[in-house]
């Protein structure tokens, strides 16, 4: 990432989502937000800091208050260049003065604080020095659905990362698997995925065989051969937005048994989206495609939750696990990718984002959910 994302938000755009962030913040009794580089400093702001050091960058949100961005001098006129920057206050402060001190004027010295997920320890540890009488809480925890609900506009960044995902795999089907290491189809993806427009590639998973068992398995040198099931999962962050999607490629003809499990999960697939509409739980997005797993006896090789939120950064609030009692709203983006995944034999996941709308669920990725047969 550069400077900024290139996300093609305003001002405007910004300063609404910080008055929207405060106004949450307030809802939930917290004195204001202190947001740190990261996705939330992104969203929020635009700004993206090229490098991300020990000097002390922080925006103070506090209702009532004007938005405030501490920043190093050095870095400040890389600040002033960010797109929410005429929304917001820069206050930079030199090498060798204390960025905790300064910040703390801006706090309530009493108040509790929602604090990012990205925030060094050692900043927070500096702010509490400061102002003893502070109290902090983890942003996502407090606020977790801040930026869950899309508009308009992240919602056409999202469908068109979606769509150069999907455009990868058309191409990536293409290529030779068998004979070739994981590696180089993980290269193919990269290229192809940056080829369709992605500025960052996040992931890049081809697990063949045994190693598509462990749905953590990212690449390695094995050689990919004839027989294997290849779970592809792959994605990054196109004009800021995020793409993710797995589909599992066999290499030449199937055995039944493969076919079964392939066409199990796909079954699981669907009747988790089927299950998205507004009001209904996130969890109930989970047990409706465990279910169909666990029903034909595969329940113990489901070993992850179902899905995860998707936007400017892959993984995100709100999720879709067993216990989350969030209700869907319309404009929500994630993941629905059940799995089984058979210790040292073959896994099969399959993902697509979805998205809530006022009637049900919208695929942001279409390729077929068939399995394909790879060369
Ligand atoms: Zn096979
Ligand atoms: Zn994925
Ligand atoms: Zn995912």
């Amino acid at each position: 990432m550069t400077g900024s994302t290139a996300a093609p938000f305003t001002a405007d755009d910004y300063r609404a989502r910080m008055e929207r962030a405060v106004r949450a913040a307030a809802e939930t009794g917290l004195a204001g937000l202190l947001v740190a580089p990261g996705p939330d400093l992104v969203w929020l702001t635009g700004y993206a800091p090229t490098a991300t050091t020990e000097r002390l960058t922080l925006l103070v949100l506090a209702p009532g208050q004007d938005p405030v961005l501490v920043v190093p001098t050095l870095e400040a006129p890389d600040a002033a260049k960010a797109p929410g920057a005429s929304a917001l206050t820069l206050r930079d402060w030199t090498d060798g003065k204390d960025p905790y001190a300064a910040t703390a004027a801006l706090l309530d010295a009493s108040g509790s604080f929602g604090v990012s997920d990205n925030a060094w320890a050692m900043h927070l540890l500096g702010l509490q020095k400061a102002l003893p009488g502070t109290s902090y809480a983890s942003l996502t925890e407090a606020l977790p659905m801040l930026r869950a609900v899309k508009d308009a506009a992240e919602l056409k960044l999202l469908a068109a990362a979606g769509a150069a995902a999907d455009a990868t795999f058309e191409d990536i089907r293409n290529v030779a698997f068998g004979g070739r290491r994981e590696s180089e189809i993980a290269a193919d993806l990269d290229r192809l995925l940056r080829e369709h427009g992605h500025a960052q590639v996040d992931f890049t998973i081809v697990a063949s065989g045994p190693n598509g068992a462990n749905p953590h398995h990212d690449v390695g040198d094995r050689v990919v051969e004839r027989g294997d099931m290849v779970v592809l999962d792959f994605g990054g962050l196109k004009d800021g937005y995020g793409s993710d999607t797995s589909r599992t490629v066999h290499v030449g003809e199937p055995t039944d048994e493969e076919r079964r499990v392939h066409d199990l999960v796909r079954t699981a697939q669907e009747a988790g989206f089927r299950a998205v509409r507004p009001g209904v739980a996130c969890q109930e997005v989970d047990r409706a495609a465990r279910a169909v797993i666990a029903d034909a006896g595969y329940g113990e090789y489901f070993i992850h939750r179902t899905g995860h939120g998707i936007g400017v950064t892959t993984h995100e609030p709100p999720y879709m696990i067993e216990g989350e009692e969030q209700p869907l709203v319309p404009g929500m983006c994630f993941s629905v990718e059940p799995g089984i995944y058979l210790p040292g034999r073959f896994g099969v996941r399959i993902e697509d984002i979805v998205t809530v709308t006022e009637d049900g669920g919208r695929r942001l990725n279409d390729t077929t959910r068939e399995m394909v047969i790879v060369d």
